[in-house]
């Protein structure tokens, strides 16, 4: 399988080097030059797989080249092992249409781990093959950075540089990532927002003086391999719900577009998705991009949902490229006019290849606390505040009633405590897999957030090339 980049002009890749690479070298995102299809009948075939089988399966033409089956029920098996329960994805039923994926049974409580415990493995298999060394940088709203950082503590080829907005995480977030003691872990708390988190971590990709010093690699979205183990699960819950003989419907909760892109990825390859409901906060940039073709950044307010707290979704110039005819040079000069003006029209042809499958919903705080409430309520679940957020938009959803509307459950609720407690009145008790999270002594640094600042400070502390 190659791979090729959202803004034409980066070489293409196969796996593994798109992998190590993260971003292209032309600022665009890798994505396959072509969809693997899957026919109703290779889709018949996964009822009653475990999940590990079905991942072996739904990844195996993304990593065709790089890894054999072998190698990939292997990876599959070590990284879906971390989870605490067997069907690490299960299904929850909440009414008669409406079902939560719960995503959150791995090591540090949000669906983040379903891919990063994947792709840590990768990087150690990639770099011990080309004997390498890695220096990832990224940014995180909470819960990448401590999925990432709990994928590769310890790993010695790589080093990890994670920058989060100070005081905008929750503290279970925090001390997640903070109390993680390995030599090779740098958590770094800047004086700003994660999109200018984000901004940072993309300068320091598109600075050639910096860059060339140091192999960098993103563990953000961007990285297709995150994206490609998210596809799993949507292949996993439809055919647990009926597919391929019935369409399912799917309501994500959604900050930088990977996880409703992965759902986007499975309906390309021939899954029957009817709608993809992408839920936004009051931080709603996506839902005016998808309802009036208007992409135009608003300054990012703080909600109960800090991981869908932003304004500029990387993942959603993959949506652009290959809704709006995969024209990676028009793509350019479109993402170049945004970055310098902040805001962009869709063009007619991404509308129309985005509007059969998209749907948008912007959820303010009193729609997640209702659907948080419904749900203990009616159904006896906890749900965190994200979480809420998708079932809330999935509720409002013009839906056929025959059809199964799955809300992702993207985080566990005892990560967001006071959120949850606020609406329910329940205190979710942090699960024994945790262990001493408040006892554990956190390490971290404050840096203003400024190119020079962080920089100076990764320069120092990581391997340079060698
Ligand atoms: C990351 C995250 C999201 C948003 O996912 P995207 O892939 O960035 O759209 C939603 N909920 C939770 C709990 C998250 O950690």
């Amino acid at each position: 399988m190659k791979y090729i980049s959202t803004r034409g002009s980066a070489p293409a890749l196969g796996f593994e080097e798109v992998t190590l690479a993260g971003l292209g070298s032309d600022g665009g995102l890798y994505l396959p030059e072509a969809w693997p299809s899957f026919t109703r009948d290779q889709i018949a075939a996964l009822a009653g797989l475990s999940y590990v089988e079905t991942a072996v399966r739904v990844m195996a033409p993304f990593v065709a080249g790089s890894l054999s089956e072998e190698e990939l029920r292997d990876l599959c098996t070590q990284a879906y092992g971390r989870f605490s329960v067997d069907a690490v994805t299960p299904l929850v039923q909440l009414d008669h249409q409406h079902w939560l994926l719960e995503l959150f049974h791995g090591p540090t409580l949000a669906f983040k781990d379903v891919a990063l415990q994947l792709l840590g493995l990768l990087f150690e298999k990639f770099l011990s093959r080309r004997d390498d060394h890695l220096t990832i940088v990224g940014a995180t709203s909470g819960d990448t950075g401590s999925a990432a950082i709990d994928a590769v503590a310890g790993r010695e080829k790589i080093d990890i540089f994670m920058l989060h907005p100070d005081g905008r995480v929750s503290d279970v977030q925090r001390r997640q990532m903070t109390t993680v003691r390995a030599p090779n872990v740098h958590n770094i708390a800047i004086d700003g927002s994660f999109d200018d988190a984000q901004a940072l971590v993309k300068q320091m990709f598109n600075d050639p003086g910096f860059s060339s010093r140091f192999r960098l690699s993103a563990v953000n979205s961007i990285n297709w391999a995150r994206l490609m183990a998210q596809v799993v699960y949507y292949f996993y819950a439809a055919v647990r719900l009926g597919a391929p003989e019935r369409e399912i419907a799917f309501s994500v909760p959604t900050g930088n577009f990977g996880d409703v892109f992965a759902g986007y990825v499975a309906s390309r390859m021939g899954l029957p998705v009817r709608q993809l409901i992408v839920a936004t906060n009051v931080n709603d940039i996506l839902h005016r991009a998808l309802s009036d073709g208007d992409y135009s950044q608003g300054k990012v307010v703080a909600t109960a949902t800090p991981s869908m707290d932003i304004q500029v979704s990387s993942n959603f110039e993959r949506l652009l490229f290959d809704a709006g005819g995969r024209d990676g040079a028009a793509l350019a000069e479109q993402m170049r006019g945004f970055e310098a003006t902040k805001a962009m029209r869709l063009t007619n042809a991404q509308r129309e290849g985005a509007a059969g499958l998209f749907s948008s919903a912007r959820v303010d705080a009193d729609g997640m606390t209702l659907a948080m409430r419904w749900a203990y309520e009616g159904g006896g679940q906890v749900i965190d505040p994200h979480t809420a957020v998708g079932l809330c938009a999935a509720k409002g959803a013009d839906i056929d009633p025959a059809i199964p509307i799955v809300t992702l459950a993207t985080a566990h609720p005892a990560k967001f405590r006071d959120a949850v407690e606020r609406a329910t009145g329940t205190r979710p008790a942090l699960p024994a897999r945790i262990g001493s999270l408040f006892d554990r002594e956190e390490a971290y640094t404050k840096l203003p957030a400024t190119f020079e600042a962080i920089t100076g400070f990764v320069a120092e502390h990581a391997t340079a090339r060698g």
